[in-house]
């Protein structure tokens, strides 16, 4: 993953879009698939208003074993009928090596959780599946943890790796995780990995979401993935730090020009 192995950066296509390339990534969709109707409404509205890709948890890590974890296999192909009515590539979580295999027909972008980001089985599992790998940073790793985790993927012979800022833990309280935006030039210093930052897992607050992807882009992310939902209110996961669909426009239109200006 170290620079100096590929000094003009990698890139990784990921439908339309290629990582670390020219255009700006924008992948959205809401934290848990829970209906065909919400997420293919989310699909088809994102789509019109300029996103590179669809997210939606299928097995969700949930902090309280008590919370909604997620529709499991039946998600993953909801989510794979609203990428195919929308026309984006679709990414979602795999928490368990032994999922891959069902999930690998019906996923274009696998997704290492936060909590999993230095699971070595799932790493190697995710590494042998062959497909792009969206990895999370852990919520304690630091970024030399971080990149080692990426190399687990790696010398499985999968180079499709786009790293993910998502937040660390720190003594803040007034925001869910403190989105670490060193991390941005940082990584790029030390890795050719594309790298795209989740402002709404970095704050846990709607109303922080567009001015943190605002700063993410402008300290040189490859792209930015944020939740969004029909609406938010009933959301069965992370509501409050979803956008709204409007809000999502807003987004949109606001990255364009920050991403023309670096
Ligand atoms: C998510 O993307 O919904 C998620 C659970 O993210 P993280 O692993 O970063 O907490
Ligand atoms: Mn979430």
């Amino acid at each position: 993953a170290a620079r100096a192995a590929a000094p003009r950066g990698t890139r990784v296509a990921l439908g339309a879009c290629e990582l670390g390339g020219e255009a700006l990534a924008l992948m959205g969709g809401p934290c848990s698939v829970e209906s065909r109707e919400q997420i293919v409404a989310t699909a088809n509205y994102i789509a019109a208003y300029g996103a590179t890709g669809l997210r939606g948890g299928a097995y969700k890590p949930r902090t309280s074993p008590y919370a909604f974890q997620g529709l499991g296999q039946e998600g993953v192909l909801l989510l794979r009928e609203a990428g195919d009515a929308s026309g984006l590539p679709v990414i979602t979580e795999v928490m368990d090596p032994a999922d891959v295999e069902a999930m690998l027909p019906f996923v274009d972008c696998f997704q290492i959780g936060a909590r999993n980001m230095s699971s070595a089985p799932l790493l190697r599992a995710v590494g042998r599946a062959g497909k792009p790998v969206l990895l999370k940073r852990g919520p304690s790793a630091t970024l030399e943890e971080f990149v080692l985790a990426a190399e687990y993927v790696l010398l499985e012979g999968n180079p499709h790796v786009i790293l993910c800022e998502r937040g660390i833990r720190t003594f803040e309280t007034a925001t869910r995780n403190t989105l670490d935006l060193n991390a941005v030039p940082v990584l790029k210093a030390m890795t050719h990995l594309p790298l795209v930052v989740d402002p709404s897992h970095g704050t846990g607050r709607r109303d922080a979401v567009i001015p943190m992807a605002r700063a993410a882009v402008a300290a040189g992310a490859d792209g930015i993935i944020v939740e969004v939902h029909p609406d938010p209110a009933s959301a069965l996961s992370d509501g409050a730090q979803s956008l709204h669909f409007p809000e999502f426009r807003r987004l949109a239109e606001e990255l364009g020009p920050v991403a023309r200006a670096v």
